[in-house]
């Protein structure tokens, strides 16, 4: 199954228990690396590209159900045009 990642308009909630905000995301991702190395042999990761990145699995914190998760509206996501006065 694939997950779809949450975007600047979307985020995920668990169907089961309605958790919004913890998850275990298991993923796979292809990437560069631009290793430092200093004059003593000890390096460091120092910029990081990413060239594919997939979610397999995502676990909610909460109830351990296993992609069990939607992708639903963040908050104010819809409103976000006339700028409505929100609480919190
Ligand atoms: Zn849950």
């Amino acid at each position: 199954m694939t997950i779809a990642a949450p975007t600047a308009e979307t985020r995920w909630r668990c169907t089961l228990c309605g958790n919004l905000t913890r998850f275990d995301v298991t993923r796979s991702s292809r990437v560069i690396d631009f290793v430092h190395f200093d004059l003593s042999g000890d390096s460091k990761v120092e910029e990081t590209q990413v060239l594919a990145e997939t979610v397999e699995s995502v676990r909610c914190r909460w109830c351990n159900a296993v992609d069990q998760v939607e992708l639903v509206a963040r908050p104010g996501a819809e409103e976000s045009a006339d700028g409505g006065s929100e609480q919190g």
